[in-house]
């Protein structure tokens, strides 16, 4: 049975919701603020399921064209790099360090806060709220049964391919069709996740 995307991304914004009320009381303490992109620049993967990536595919193709195609060669060169083992800033941020897809930016963002300035020791967070958010990413991969996660500009190459996008969509579940690219991006099979 084909995926219902429509569904899936309001059950995904539910849960969204629920750890933000959850949440709250831990980041409310947080020290950050619009244009301090620390998390975006300097921070290792940016993981995303499939889905979460479904989302940012579409956010891309309704910008204009001159700002997607600078994003997608952004996504190209952050590709390049991390095969090479070397970190880059998210593709996503713009030159003022505020997110270009900030009200669909996935989980791993979502979870970020700090009780301290990241550049006064890293990021300093509640160890209640690592544990929420380790269970909200649970739930978002049951959620998204089918599908995988990994860093976002892999799982977007991902959903690039066509066929793999015709499967995906279908409901289809062949991790063997991705096995290699898989491995070497360090993608995880959703339904297999610990
Ligand atoms: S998607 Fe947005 S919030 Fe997330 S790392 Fe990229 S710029 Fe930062």
């Amino acid at each position: 049975m084909s995926l219902d995307f429509k569904k899936m991304q309001e059950t995904l914004q539910g849960i969204y919701q629920r750890y933000e009320s959850e949440a709250g009381q831990f980041k409310e303490q947080a020290v950050c603020g619009r244009g301090c992109s620390s998390c975006c620049s300097v921070m290792g993967k940016i993981d995303i399921v499939t889905v979460e990536g479904i989302i940012l595919l579409e956010r891309l193709e309704s910008m204009p064209e001159s700002e997607a195609k600078e994003i997608s060669q952004g996504l190209e060169r952050d590709r390049n790099l991390r095969r090479k083992g070397k970190k880059s800033a998210c593709p996503f941020l713009d030159e003022q360090g505020a997110c270009r897809v900030y009200h669909v930016r996935p989980f791993s963002c979502r979870q970020l806060y700090s009780l301290r300035k990241c550049d006064q020791g890293g990021p300093l967070v509640h160890k209640q709220a690592v544990s929420l958010a380790r269970k909200v990413v649970r739930d978002i991969q049951k959620l998204d049964d089918t599908g995988y996660s990994g860093h976002h500009s892999f799982i977007l190459k991902l959903l690039q391919n066509e066929k793999f996008r015709n499967t995906y969509s279908a409901g289809g579940f062949d991790p063997s069709s991705i096995k290699k690219f898989g491995k070497k991006h360090e993608i995880i099979i959703n339904r297999f996740a610990k």
